[in-house]
């Protein structure tokens, strides 16, 4: 892969099923607060931890994630993960994205409040936290006090991991399939261009 100039930089990595104004307002609340060059999206191909009936597939989800970023110039949108064969797990993308910016540039794993108790259970999860910072973005639900667990845990392991406080937009993707099953709306919980994709490809109607 060609070297591209960036100097802060961070991976929003989700199964994007579909991608919601959630994601979008942490997103771009981590890129102004930690003055980032750049957000890359990067929606996963199969992944391991997810596995329900009617999720739409990696060509979809990527699809929409496009359709969703295009419009901010400090969005970018990657393939990397969508195009892997196999399991995608964060380990494998996040040595390609040192490889893809170069080791200077600093790089940053957005999560939100409610995985950040998984990563230690991730593929090669000690190899992944020396390699990356994580910025830990609060959710609506119930995940102050296990947030405040789960940042010391990982810590504790040598985990540099910082917790930023965004609005809470309470949007999940689990609510916007199960809208759509049920034709109710999902006016202004997705961008436009992402409800028009939804209904045109008929997704998460089974
Ligand atoms: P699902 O409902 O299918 O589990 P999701 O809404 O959690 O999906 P993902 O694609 O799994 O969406 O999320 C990608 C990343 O974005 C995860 O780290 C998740 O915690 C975070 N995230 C998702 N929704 C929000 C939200 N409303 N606010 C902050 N972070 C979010």
């Amino acid at each position: 892969m060609k070297s591209i100039e960036i100097n802060r930089a961070a991976i929003m990595g989700g199964t994007f099923d579909p991608i919601h104004y959630g994601h979008l307002l942490a997103a771009e609340r981590v890129r102004e607060e930690l003055n980032l060059d750049c957000i890359f999206f990067i929606p996963s191909g199969n992944p391991p931890h997810k596995d329900y009936d009617g999720m739409a597939s990696s060509v979809h989800r990527y699809n929409m994630v496009e359709c969703a970023v295009t419009s901010n110039p400090f969005f970018k949108i990657l393939d990397i993960e969508a195009k892997r064969k196999g399991y995608s797990y964060t380990i494998d993308t996040v040595n390609q994205m040192i490889e893809l910016l170069g080791s200077r540039c600093k790089l940053y794993f957005v999560i939100g409040a409610d995985n950040a108790g998984d990563i230690l259970n991730w593929k090669n999860a000690h190899e992944l936290i020396t390699k990356i910072e994580f910025i830990a973005v609060t959710r609506p639900g119930q995940w102050e006090e296990k947030l405040k667990y789960n940042v010391s845990v990982l810590r504790d392991e040598g985990c540099s991991i910082e917790v930023l406080q965004i609005p809470l937009v309470p949007v999940t993707s689990t609510e916007i399939r199960q809208r759509v099953k049920s034709n109710k709306s999902i006016r202004y919980l997705v961008p436009k261009e992402v409800r028009e994709y939804i209904y045109t490809n008929n997704l998460y109607k089974s």
